[in-house]
């Protein structure tokens, strides 16, 4: 089927709908992807005429969002007033959701429960932030023998919020669970095989081959990343900033501090793991 020039026909019959918003975000796309699937409504980052009609038309009955950085939460409280829609969190940071989005979540969930009735699934991927969650949703785009007429098995999309991105890479900083939390998520995803994967920001990643690439070229992107920092503290850098002079090629204005965060993240690693010495945890968090 057709992604591009969808009809209205197409449309109906696919589970999931994606709406751009353009946010301030420091995502190179300017936007963030709000989804609907089904009547869950998920990363309502802005108002938006199509999200309002559908809020509007009773479409949305529940609200869920990816995690809480306030590119990902700012329509979160209006659409559940419009809606009367069920706001939902995980268990164990129904209060970050409610101070990120300014309202009280209704409802909880846990890793693996549906979001309302056959939902989608929420799965927790703590890295990019603590409370960083990812929706599994299916796929009848790209089911094992699925087609447009939606009798084959449809595959596993996943709504991923910030854990990947179709090109570059996403900032995973000293807090949110680190590094290690990261990469685990990541191949978590990677474990369940999914057919596409559908980010926070940018391009949706479409087909299990590319899905698997994507999922494969992050996770060596920071293991090269890691070997670079390792690299440099083995070289004789001695503090943060040193590192990231090191361990960065390219020019880092206007990043600065993304970069010196990531590095941050990338000791905080090699430290719990013993691989540098105990004298960089001053040198980490003291800054
Ligand atoms: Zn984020």
């Amino acid at each position: 089927m057709a992604r591009d020039g969808a009809t209205d026909a197409d449309v109906a019959a696919a589970p999931l709908r994606r709406v751009s918003l353009e946010v301030p975000t420091r995502a190179p796309s300017g936007a963030t992807n709000a989804y609907v699937v089904g009547d869950c409504l998920v990363d309502p980052a802005a108002r938006n005429p199509e999200l309002d009609r559908l809020a509007e038309s009773g479409r949305i009955d529940h609200i869920a969002v990816t995690h809480t950085h306030a590119d990902h939460v700012g329509a979160v409280a209006d659409y559940a007033a419009i809606a009367d829609a069920t706001v939902w969190a995980p268990e164990a940071f129904a209060d970050r959701v409610a101070d990120a989005a300014g309202v009280t979540p209704d409802a909880t969930f846990a890793d693996g429960d549906a979001i309302g009735e056959d939902g989608p699934i929420a799965l927790e991927t703590p890295g990019h932030a603590v409370d960083h969650v990812a929706f599994a949703v299916p796929d009848r785009r790209h089911g094992e023998i699925g087609d447009a007429d939606g009798t084959g098995e449809a595959g596993e999309a996943i709504l991923c919020g910030d854990l990947a991105v179709a090109e570059g890479s996403v900032v995973v900083g000293p807090g949110g669970g680190g590094l290690t939390a990261y990469l685990e998520s990541l191949r978590r995803l990677r474990d369940r095989t999914p057919t596409a994967l559908h980010p926070g920001h940018g391009p949706a990643i479409e087909g299990p081959e590319s899905v698997t690439a994507t999922l494969d070229r992050l996770i060596d992107h920071r293991l090269d990343r890691e070997a670079a920092v390792l690299e440099a503290v083995e070289a004789g850098a001695s503090d943060v900033d040193a590192v990231v002079e090191a361990a960065y090629e390219k020019d880092l204005t206007g990043v600065a501090d993304l970069a010196r965060a990531t590095v941050r993240a990338h000791l905080g690693k090699l430290l719990a793991e013993g691989r540098i010495d105990e004298e960089w945890r001053d040198r980490i968090d003291g800054d």
